[in-house]
């Protein structure tokens, strides 16, 4: 069975093509700059050189058209027809409440998506776009929604609840939900799989740090608190994210400022984070670069960001009562060492012994950077979103067909 799997952004669509019965990835690739000018098809066949087309693509459902054209083009497509596309799965970001794993999506999920647009208005929209536009384009195909939040929708109140007006958790439900579900899902998984025992009897700590970033406490299995809340701008420091920071900051700058709202939220979550600390840039590498040429800014923005990725550790190794082993993962914590052994200097009362030559070594397999006989183990385990969401479509299909 081909699985094609979609990331609908506002002005983005990506996609990559399973087939499942190996889990093979067939093709890849993403369209840019939707609805503006020149728009870019970038398509890539696994051990074939990319192909990039440029033209007017208006809409999503134009998107969708030329991704399908372009997988079952004659040279640089993969498939005979479309219809070898059996199932279409979306990463959604928001499932609030209502999602606490993935579904296949009927018009009652649609609607309850659109529901949930106040709470991921950059996000859930233009997830809906995609899902019309596959809709539009392929009218027969079952489609399941994936969502960022329904891992963690296994959080006890006393994690996800803001000491605010309950009112307010009524009314709107204002409260903590957590993102990068699927990747943590994904990574404590091959974790267990990796340390040989049953994630049900694990205390994890996932480290995802990638341009977004955040800490998952996984007890026995599933999600016992996260540091992202209510939207992905609580918890870590990130690329242009500030993270956790004292509330009053808010009222106090927009007095002090004159700014509005809106820019305030702009400022929080695009003007801060690594890229306002270091003055540099939001990508760690360029940081680490700049530090190690002796800039003190990236300096200090390296140290707030790693100082904080081992405040949440510990206070979820105390959370939790425990600890078996911390996770890294995603673009800076599968590739950056300087940034793991960082965040691991300060945990040897967890027990945490790095091995830097094995800290150092580079691999797309899950791997253990601790030495032999370290009481707490530190795993570095690649994530792989598009996989879980080929995994969770394939499996809905299959149960739908054989209900
Ligand atoms: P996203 O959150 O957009 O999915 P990724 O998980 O792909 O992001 O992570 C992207 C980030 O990974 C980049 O911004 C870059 O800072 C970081 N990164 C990639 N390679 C390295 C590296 N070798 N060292 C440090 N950081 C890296």
């Amino acid at each position: 069975m081909n699985v094609l799997v979609i990331n609908s952004g506002s002005s983005s669509l990506k996609y990559q093509l399973y087939d499942m019965t190996d889990e093979s990835v067939q093709a890849k690739g993403k369209v840019e700059r939707i609805g503006m000018e020149s728009s870019i098809l970038s398509h890539e066949v696994t051990d074939r050189p990319e192909v990039r087309e440029v033209s007017e693509i208006l809409d999503h459902t134009t998107a969708v058209k030329k991704v399908l054209d372009m997988l079952t083009h004659k040279r640089f497509g993969v498939l005979r027809s479309i219809e070898e596309i059996q199932a279409v799965g979306h990463r959604v970001v928001h499932g609030g409440e209502s999602f606490g794993e993935s579904v296949l999506i009927t018009p009652d999920v649609k609607q309850e998506i659109r529901r949930l647009f106040d709470l991921a208005p950059l996000h859930n929209p233009a997830h809906m776009i995609g899902i019309q536009a596959v809709e539009a384009n392929l009218p027969d195909v079952p489609q399941a929604a994936v969502f960022d939040t329904a891992f963690h929708q296994t959080m006890p109140p006393s994690s996800y609840m803001y000491a605010i007006p309950m009112v307010l958790y009524r009314k709107h439900k204002i409260r903590k939900y957590g993102f990068h579900g699927t990747s943590v899902q994904y990574v404590s998984r091959n974790a267990a799989e990796f340390l040989k025992r049953p994630l049900e009897e694990l205390k994890l700590i996932v480290c995802h740090i990638g341009n977004g970033a955040s800490c998952t406490a996984v007890l026995y299995g599933k999600s016992f608190d996260t540091s992202m809340g209510m939207t992905p701008l609580e918890g870590l420091m990130m690329g242009t994210r500030s993270g956790d920071l004292d509330p009053a900051v808010v009222p106090y700058t927009i007095n002090k400022e004159e700014l509005t709202l809106n820019e305030v939220n702009s400022m929080l979550n695009k003007h801060s984070g690594l890229l306002a600390i270091s003055g540099i840039s939001s990508d760690m590498r360029e940081v680490i670069q700049a530090m190690e040429e002796g800039n003190e800014q990236a300096r200090l923005a390296f140290e707030m960001y790693a100082y904080r990725i081992r405040k949440y550790i510990g206070s979820y190794a105390a959370a939790m009562d425990g600890l078996d082993a911390v996770v890294f993962t995603a673009g800076v914590g599968e590739n950056s060492d300087a940034l793991r052994r960082k965040v691991c200097e300060g945990l040897t009362f967890l027990g945490v012994d790095l091995d830097e030559e094995k800290n150092r070594i580079r691999s797309g397999e899950p791997r253990s950077i601790t030495k032999d006989g370290s009481r707490t183990a530190v795993l570095v385990v690649p994530t792989n979103e598009e996989l879980l969401i080929a995994r969770d479509t394939y499996r809905l299909i299959r149960q739908g067909s054989s209900a």
